[in-house]
């Protein structure tokens, strides 16, 4: 049995100012790994990639990964980028094989195309029309039909934050070896549902979403080979952003389509519960207050959660405001995770660790498509730390996987240590500050730019929660967005 693994991930925001070249994906070299040096990069860890390897090992399967490209959200990829991609995997397809295991995003949008899996999977048919191929997919799939027409499988992340990324693997890819090993005839069912599930209320801890993915293991354990509800990847102004699902069972395709039709029925009665009430700054702030005014001595941080500009959404990560709101309020004993401001860790490194700085902080990116203007902010401080800014996921999200926040250093303002970093990386791991030599759960306060991926690793630290509207190409305002390619009617946009 020969098997083709490829990886190709990214999640599109189609406002972001940041661009998407071939680099992007490539962390730190100039292109993605391939062959020997992308097993090497995943094999073992917590990811869908992981387990295609840890599989296709264990059946004894000769297999190749042409490449392993994935990159944090960002703006539409590069024409160049994603033809590179592509071609690698459609020449390991056309030297022969027997199956296909890809670990997709599901909402990559190219300079060209609305659906890049769908680009993707079109090239490949154009060679294999019939060669078995089995996808692990983001919870944040806006899904097509170009795409679901030509796969055979389908599995997606049922938790968010998402902690089972090895796991989806594992489903999708022993559906494609039942396929190929026992004859098993995956037949599979998917629709969509007009509505847009909120980011910040898509978490599967949160209901309604917990609720549905819960379904979606009840009719694993009844026999479906996989069974997925997509919220879908709300800041992207594309035709089919929204929440889908889909069903595979073994040769039953009735039962695939009733599965899949309860599971759309079940998300739009529970329509209202993913609509999000964004609250003003300044409220927000004095809960945070609040909050820190009462917790009990030796109890975790205050998280506050400046949503409206999370990187793993698209978001460039050099808004100010909710920062500044912190700055202004005088709050103490504060870590800021993270600015994206690489002239500004420059300058930090020229200065070097103890020195006093004055830095005009972030706000380097405009954001034309939300008609937002970059304002940096004038921060003044000492060089408290600078390092290379790697450091290896400890879990349970991506377990093991590499990050690069480029070269990095810390600002201490005497109340506020705030992390400037060179690449995008959100905070979900604990990694991520102990590799600044920041222990949150000994901060008063701990500001993060993320919605829901924090709770992977960050969560069982925190002593309250606070939700703070900020600026930037997550804004939770659908006003903001002004869909002009989105199909419509959508709820909550439009009355229904
Ligand atoms: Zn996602």
């Amino acid at each position: 049995m020969k098997l083709v693994i490829a990886q190709m991930k990214h999640e599109t925001n189609t406002y972001s100012p940041v661009p998407t070249p071939l680099a992007r994906f490539a962390h730190g070299s100039d292109t993605p790994p391939e062959g020997s040096a992308a097993i090497a990069a995943y094999r073992g860890t917590g990811t869908a990639l992981g387990a295609f390897i840890e599989l296709a090992e264990a059946a004894g399967a000769q297999f190749t990964v042409p490449i392993a490209a994935g990159a944090w959200p960002s703006g539409p990829v590069h024409d160049r980028a994603f033809d590179h991609i592509a071609q690698r995997i459609c020449d390991a397809v056309a030297r022969g094989c027997d199956g296909v295991l890809l670990d997709l995003h599901g909402a990559m949008v190219t300079q060209s195309h609305d659906d890049g899996e769908g680009e993707l999977l079109r090239r490949i048919r154009a060679i294999a029309p019939n060669v078995p191929i089995a996808a692990a997919m983001d919870m944040h799939t806006n899904l097509y039909d170009a795409f679901a027409q030509r796969v055979d499988v389908i599995a997606g992340y049922q938790t968010y934050p998402h902690i089972d990324m090895f796991e989806t693997g594992q489903r999708a890819g022993r559906a494609l070896l039942a396929q190929l090993q026992r004859n098993a005839k995956p037949t599979m069912a998917w629709g969509r549902q007009p509505m847009l599930p909120h980011v910040m209320r898509q978490g599967s801890d949160d209901s309604p979403n917990r609720e549905l993915q819960a379904r979606c293991r009840e009719m694993e354990a009844q026999g479906a080979l996989c069974a997925t509800v997509f919220v879908g990847f709300p800041n992207a102004d594309i035709e089919y952003a929204g929440l889908s699902a889909v069903v595979v069972t073994d040769n039953d395709p009735a039962l695939a389509r009733r599965w899949c039709d309860e599971l759309l029925e079940m998300a739009w009665s529970q329509r209202a519960e993913f609509v999000y009430e964004v609250k003003p700054l300044a409220e927000s702030i004095a809960q945070a207050k609040a909050f820190a005014a009462a917790k009990p001595a030796g109890s975790g941080p205050v998280v506050l959660l400046d949503h409206s500009d999370n990187c793993a959404s698209g978001g460039t990560m050099d808004t100010m405001t909710v920062l500044g709101a912190i700055l202004d309020a005088g709050l103490d004993d504060v870590a800021a995770f993270a600015i994206f401001d690489p002239p500004a860790v420059q300058q930090m490194i020229a200065a070097g660790i103890g020195a006093p700085v004055t830095l005009s902080l972030g706000g380097k990116l405009d954001m034309p498509a939300i008609r937002l203007k970059g304002e940096p902010r004038s921060v003044s401080g000492t060089v408290r730390l600078i390092c290379d800014g790697l450091y290896r996921n400890q879990g349970p999200m991506a377990r093991g996987e590499m990050n690069d926040m480029g070269p990095t250093a810390v600002l201490d303002t005497g109340r506020v240590k705030i992390v400037v970093i060179s690449n995008h990386v959100e905070p979900h791991d604990l990694a991520a500050f102990t590799a600044v030599g920041i222990a949150p759960e000994r901060q008063r306060y701990v500001m993060l730019k993320s919605r829901i991926h924090w709770r992977a690793g960050l969560r069982p630290l925190a002593h309250a929660v606070v939700e703070c509207a900020g600026t930037g190409v997550c804004t939770s305002d659908y006003a903001t967005l002004a869909f002009k390619n989105v199909r419509r009617p959508i709820y909550p946009v439009d009355p229904m």
